[in-house]
């Protein structure tokens, strides 16, 4: 969904975001402190990670659970998971976390946050303003190959969003569709007329 009405807004935000002054003291992640105590895991010091990367702890705990493959909760500010997992794995799953979903990707700083926009999540840096979308590892996992549109064939989609011309908006694999005619939110058979790189027009064929 990155089109150029998107990228000027985008540009628009950043320009208009003042430069917070930051302190210069370089960012550490703390290590994840690491015991076994029975058949379980614990990090003694989750509390503390999730204070410095300035994230809810039920996010990370979940990222981590899902990259782990194992149960897990929060007791007090450890966390507990079921079984014994490497610490190497826990350490090398948090790094991948704060990578993807900490640290600003223009400045390298870790002063973040996210934004939701609709189902979007976006990560907005404090320090320097930049402002990007999450990837999601796991879409690339089982990502379908990748569609290729056709002039004259018909694709079923759904209108995300109405363009400034009035033409409806939708989004195929990795093409931007502009539907004439189209409402917003509907789902509709569309003929491709036209491609042009990754921007194509068509018209609605039957609703
Ligand atoms: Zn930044």
């Amino acid at each position: 969904m990155v089109d150029l009405e998107y990228k000027g807004l985008l540009k628009r935000v950043i320009e208009s975001t003042p430069k917070k002054e930051m302190s210069d003291d370089r960012f550490k992640l703390p290590k994840a402190e690491i015991f076994y105590e029975g058949n379980t895991t614990v990090i003694k010091n989750f509390d503390k990670i999730t204070d410095v990367i300035n994230r809810e702890p039920d996010l990370l705990l979940k990222y981590l659970l899902g990259g782990l493959g194992t149960a897990g909760e929060m007791v007090g500010g450890r966390v507990v998971f079921q079984g014994k997992i490497p610490a190497k794995s826990i350490q090398d799953k948090i790094k991948e976390y704060v990578d993807n979903l900490v640290i600003c990707s223009e400045c390298s700083r870790p002063d973040t946050h996210l934004v939701k926009q609709g189902r979007t999540v976006l990560i907005r840096c404090d320090a320097c303003g930049a402002i990007r979308s999450v990837k999601s590892r796991k879409k690339k996992t089982v990502q379908q190959p990748s569609e290729t549109l056709n002039e004259g064939m018909t694709v079923e989609l759904t209108i995300k969003d109405i363009g400034k011309k009035g033409d409806g908006i939708a989004y195929y694999d990795k093409y931007i569709v502009y539907v004439s005619g189209a409402m917003k939110g509907s789902m509709v058979k569309v003929k491709i007329e036209k491609i042009s790189g990754t921007v194509a027009f068509g018209h609605i064929v039957e609703v």
